[in-house]
C-alpha cells in the first residue's frame, strides 16, 4: 500500500497521457477556482478567523481577493501570455523561424505556509494550471497542493471543498506536517514552488538536487525600514503600524525594524502610540482588528523576544488567548535575538543610526531581505537607499504596497529567496521557456559555407 505513490504515479500519467488537456477544459480549472472563492467565502473568512482571528476586512483584502483577482487576471490574458514569443534573429537565421515556447513542467509540487494559508497557497496554484493552458502542448502541469497543517481550519477546506472545483485527474491535495512532507519530497517532481522559512527551504532544495528539479523558494527575513528626519511623523506611524500589525504581525514582507535618529525616535513614538489607540482602542486585546498568533510556540517565541531592549509602547500578552500587544521597542542592541531573527510578530525595534550613511551599511551588513522601505520627504533619499542596497522588493514611502500590483514580480534574493510570481510571472515560473528554430530544409548552398574543409579565406570572412 502506498497511498502518495499511487496518487503521484496517478498525476503523472494523467500528464503523460494528456487525457484532458484541451485549453477549454484548464480554462475551466481556473474558473473553478473563482468559483470556489465565491461560493465559500464566508466559509473561507470564518476559517481565517478561527485560525488567526482575521478580520473581515483583512480576510477578504489579503486573501480571498487578491486569489480571486489572480484567477482574473490570468483567465482574461491567457491567450497573450501563451503565444510563442517571437524573438530577434541574427544574419545566419533571416530566413528561419524563432521563438520561445512556454511549456508546462510536467509533475508540480507547491507548499504553502500559514500565515496568509490561502492566498500562499491559491495564488502559485493559478500560476501553474493557467501555465498548463498551452496552446500548442498536449499535456498541461499536473499540482500537488501541500497546504500548512498549522492553519487547520483553511487546511481543511482546501482539502476538502477545494478538490470539487478541480479535475481531479490533475490535482491533488496532500496533508501533513514535517514528516509528510519530507516523505512527499523523497519523490521526484518537474517542479517545487515552496513558499515558508529559510531553515525549510534549505532542506527543500537539498530534497530538490537528488532529482534535479528546479525550484521556487519564497523565504523570509527582516526587512529594514529606514525613516528619514525630514518624514510627517504620524504619516510614517500610520502606515508603519498598519503593516506591522495587520495579520499580528506574521507577514513575510512586513516592516521588521526601523531605522531612525534619535531625534526622530522621539518623534515617532507619541504618533505611533496615537495611531496605535486609534486602530485598535485603548484595549487591543478587545478589538476585533488585531489577529492572535497562530500557535502556542509561535507565542512562546515571540514573548521571549518582549524581553529584549525597552519597551516604550505595548508589551503585554496574554497565553491563554495568544494575545500580544502592538508593541515597540526601544534601546534594542544588534546582538539581541529580536534583531538575529525575522520577528513575525506584532512587536516593532526602533534602533538608532546618526545617518543615512550609517542606515544603509547596517542594512548592508546583513542578508538581502524580501523587502526594503525608505520614508523621506526627499525622493534623493528614497533613490539613494534603493541604489546602495538590495532586497527582493522595494517601496518608497510605504509599506507593502509594492505585492499589490501584480505587473512587478514577488520574490526574494539571496537568503529571502528565489525565483519570483504574481500575474504573468507565476505563468512564466511554471512553464519551462524551450528555445525554439524552425530551419528551412533547402538553402544547402548557404548551409554549405559551415561545412569543412575550411580555408583561410572563409575565416577571414567571419
Ligand atoms: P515553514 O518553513 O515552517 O513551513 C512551510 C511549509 O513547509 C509547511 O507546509 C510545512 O508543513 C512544511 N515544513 C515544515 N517543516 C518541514 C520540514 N522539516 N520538512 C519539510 N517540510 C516542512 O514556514 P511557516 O512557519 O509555515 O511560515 C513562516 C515562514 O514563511 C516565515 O519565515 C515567513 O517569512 C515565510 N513566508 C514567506 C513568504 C514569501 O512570500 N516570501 C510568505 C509567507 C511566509
Amino acid at each position: 500500500m502506498d497511498p502518495l505513490g499511487d496518487t503521484l504515479r496517478r498525476l503523472r500519467e494523467a500528464f503523460h497521457a494528456g487525457r484532458t488537456r484541451p485549453a477549454e477544459f484548464r480554462a475551466a480549472q481556473l474558473q473553478g477556482l473563482g468559483r470556489f472563492l465565491q461560493e465559500n467565502k464566508q466559509l473561507l473568512h470564518d476559517a481565517l478567523a478561527q485560525d488567526l482571528h482575521k478580520s473581515a476586512f483583512e480576510s477578504e483584502v489579503s486573501e480571498v481577493a487578491i486569489s480571486q483577482g489572480e484567477v482574473t487576471l490570468a483567465l482574461r490574458n491567457l491567450r497573450a501570455w501563451m503565444k510563442d514569443e517571437r524573438v530577434p534573429k541574427n544574419l545566419a537565421t533571416q530566413l528561419d523561424s524563432a521563438f520561445i515556447r512556454k511549456e508546462p513542467f510536467g509533475l508540480v509540487l507547491i507548499i504553502a505556509p500559514w500565515n496568509y494559508p490561502l492566498n500562499l497557497t491559491l495564488v502559485p496554484l493559478v500560476g501553474a494550471l493557467a501555465a498548463a493552458l498551452s496552446l500548442h502542448c498536449p499535456a498541461g502541469n499536473c499540482v500537488v497542493l501541500k497546504p500548512s497543517e498549522i492553519s487547520k481550519n483553511v487546511e481543511k477546506i482546501l482539502a476538502e471543498v477545494l478538490p470539487q472545483y478541480v479535475d481531479q485527474s490533475c490535482f491533488a491535495v496532500v496533508l501533513g506536517g514535517p514528516q509528510e512532507t519530507g516523505q512527499l519530497l523523497e519523490h521526484r517532481f518537474d517542479y517545487i514552488f515552496f513558499t515558508g522559512s529559510p531553515r525549510v527551504g534549505k532542506i527543500v532544495m537539498t530534497a530538490a538536487a537528488k532529482h534535479l528539479t528546479p525550484v521556487t523558494l519564497e523565504l523570509g527575513g527582516k526587512n529594514p525600514c529606514y525613516v528619514d528626519d525630514n518624514c510627517d511623523p504620524q504619516t510614517v506611524a500610520n502606515r508603519v503600524a498598519w503593516f506591522r500589525y495587520f495579520n499580528a504581525g506574521q507577514t513575510c514582507v512586513a516592516p521588521d525594524y526601523v531605522l531612525c535618529s534619535p531625534e526622530m525616535q522621539e518623534r515617532l513614538l507619541p504618533a505611533l502610540q496615537s495611531t496605535i489607540t486609534r486602530f485598535y482602542g485603548d484595549d487591543p486585546q478587545s478589538s476585533p482588528n488585531l489577529g492572535r498568533i497562530i500557535n502556542q510556540k509561535q507565542f512562546q517565541r515571540l514573548r521571549a523576544l518582549l524581553g529584549c531592549g525597552r519597551v516604550a509602547i505595548g508589551g503585554q500578552s496574554d497565553e491563554s488567548d495568544r494575545y500580544i500587544a502592538p508593541t515597540v521597542l526601544v534601546d534594542v542592541q544588534e546582538m539581541e535575538p529580536v534583531m538575529q531573527e525575522e520577528i513575525f510578530g506584532p512587536i516593532l525595534p526602533i534602533v538608532n543610526v546618526q545617518s543615512l550613511d550609517e542606515a544603509i551599511e547596517f542594512i548592508n551588513r546583513r542578508e538581502k531581505p524580501l523587502a526594503l522601505y525608505a520614508f523621506s520627504n526627499s525622493s534623493q533619499v528614497v533613490k539613494r537607499v534603493l541604489t546602495q542596497t538590495s532586497s527582493g522588493g522595494f517601496c518608497g514611502n510605504d509599506g507593502f504596497m509594492h505585492m499589490t500590483l501584480a505587473s512587478l514580480p514577488f520574490g526574494g534574493v539571496g537568503a529571502s529567496g528565489m525565483g519570483r510570481y504574481h500575474g504573468k510571472f507565476s505563468f512564466d515560473t511554471f512553464s519551462h521557456h524551450r528555445a525554439c528554430l524552425l530551419r528551412s530544409p533547402g538553402m544547402e548552398k548557404l548551409n554549405a559555407l559551415r561545412y569543412p574543409p575550411q580555408s583561410p579565406r572563409r575565416l577571414r570572412m567571419l
